[in-house]
């Protein structure tokens, strides 16, 4: 820490500020009662997404050890994940949804334990770029991981959802070309996701990655656009990271050099 950081007025000034608010966040990136801190696990990575690696070996019952909430996708990319409350669904590229098989497989999958921070309370419609504004005022950093659920009553809701591939797996980007995309009209629903710090774009999506899952739990998708009328955003901060990486040939064999990375990720996950 520079001179500036210890020993003037506004230094002092920011030491205080960052001790409220860690009183406001509670426990959020602290050690919790049971010793171990609320983390993300995360099976391989964007980058190996955007490169085919769509075969994982991780079931849904051995992720669901690791969290009750996250996202990812399945094997083959035969559709979307939301993780909520402790049960996996799986969402289909019609719109569609249904609980996952404990034996399915994911090649990119990302959970936490979920333990809201801050809320904050949605009383108007309200679309995403202003969603997220007050998510971004809300949290404590832009450097730690941000587990983001935003329940509530949705006036639109644009979702896409990844189609099963077959061998040799193309690219994301070309994956992704021709997605299916859902629209849904006053729909109540979650959003499930994560707000990540820039310097994790390839290992996972910089910024916001959500995914939807209606009230029903039979319909949803990756989220590319919504507004919200009515709702609540809970807001769970990690900053305990579990990467898991597969041992697989294509993983092995991928080519996960970062150059281009930023635009693929935009390309292929939208919004
Ligand atoms: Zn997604």
């Amino acid at each position: 820490m520079n001179a500036s950081g210890h020993h003037t007025a506004a230094g002092r000034f920011r030491r205080w500020a960052r001790t409220m608010v860690a009183h406001r966040f509670g426990d959020a990136g602290a050690r919790d009662r049971g010793g171990s801190a609320p983390e993300i696990y995360q099976s391989s990575t964007m980058g190996a997404l955007l490169d085919g690696v769509y075969e994982g070996e991780v079931t849904i019952a051995e992720l669901l050890t690791h969290g009750d909430f996250g996202l990812g996708t399945f094997n083959r990319l035969d559709g979307e994940m939301v993780v909520l409350d402790g049960t996996c669904y799986h969402l289909w590229s019609d719109g569609t949804a249904a609980v996952a098989a404990p034996t399915d497989r994911t090649p990119f999958a990302a959970v936490t334990r979920f333990r809201p921070g801050a809320t904050i309370k949605i009383t108007g419609p309200t679309g995403r770029d202003d969603v997220v504004a007050l998510i971004d005022k809300a949290i404590p950093s832009e450097n730690l991981v941000h587990a983001i659920r935003i329940t509530g009553a949705f006036g639109s809701m644009r979702t896409r959802t990844v189609m099963k591939q077959s061998p040799p797996y193309p690219p994301l980007v070309k994956a992704t070309e021709g997605q299916a995309e859902t629209r849904f009209t006053d729909v109540a629903g979650t959003l499930a996701g994560f707000r990540s710090p820039d310097y994790e774009q390839g290992i996972t999506v910089a910024g916001y990655h959500l995914h939807f899952l209606n009230a029903a739990r039979d319909g949803g998708g990756h989220a590319l656009d919504f507004r919200i009328d009515d709702g609540d955003i809970a807001i769970s901060t990690a900053s305990e990271l579990h990467l898991s990486l597969p041992r697989s040939e294509e993983f092995l064999t991928a080519d996960l050099r970062t150059s281009h990375l930023g635009d693929q990720i935009r390309q292929a996950e939208g919004g």
